[in-house]
């Protein structure tokens, strides 16, 4: 017996995964679809919260949807840090009573939440949107490294402190920062490294990364 069989005669086992899964509805799928793209969101977990927002009231699923859309239509950069924000510059660049003299890099805008969560770094931040990674194709004209340089050329910095993720994208890209700002003088610092293994910074708890901010160490190439 060949054919609807297998080999030994049984019919070939089918697990669920590899069976198209049934919606009774068009609309459903369609929405199951759109949520099982999210980071972390199975199929399942999909249909799970598509069905709670079927039996909120409606102002609910609509409340949902209208923040989804004006967040992407309506959310600017910060043209100073490229932190997210609601207007041309971000509370934090715009705060008289930041330290202006201090930037503190970062790979994302999750990393100045979690730096501002430990209330104990007061000078502005600089958001790169990612690290260089060769292996990703990402290069250093894909992140915001040069409108850092300009930054720190166009004056009134002092130091700059390193604090992305201890990782070889991390070492790389604080690498390629310390060339490029070599000859304009302004001090050089890196995150306590000892303290903060193991993590990306959003990870680390409050405590931790106040105090690696605060123990940070000058920056010399082989760190
Ligand atoms: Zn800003």
């Amino acid at each position: 017996m060949q054919g609807f069989f297998g080999e030994n005669g049984l019919r070939p086992v089918c697990h669920l995964s590899c069976m198209e899964q049934q919606y009774p509805s068009k609309l459903l799928n369609r929405a199951v679809e759109e949520f099982s793209r999210l980071p972390g969101i199975g199929r399942k977990t999909a249909l799970r919260l598509v069905l709670h927002l079927l039996r909120q009231n409606e102002e609910v699923s609509d409340a949902f949807a209208e923040a989804v859309k004006t967040l992407r239509h309506g959310v600017k950069y910060c043209k100073v840090c490229h932190n997210i924000c609601d207007s041309d510059v971000c509370d934090i660049c715009a705060n008289p009573r930041r330290d202006s003299s201090t930037i503190c890099v970062v790979e994302n805008v999750q990393d100045v939440m979690a730096v501002e969560n430990t209330q104990q770094y007061t000078g502005l931040y600089h958001v790169l949107g990612g690290v260089i990674s060769p292996v990703d194709g990402v290069g250093p004209g894909d992140i915001e490294i040069q409108s850092l340089v300009d930054r720190v050329k166009a004056g009134g910095v002092d130091e700059v402190i390193l604090a992305l993720s201890p990782t070889m994208e991390g070492d790389t890209t604080n690498f390629y920062i310390s060339r490029r700002l070599a000859d304009t003088g302004v001090k050089l610092s890196v995150i306590a490294r000892g303290v903060t293994v193991g993590g990306e910074l959003e990870y680390t708890d409050e405590v931790t990364l106040g105090r690696s901010i605060l123990n940070r160490t000058e920056f010399t190439a082989n760190h």
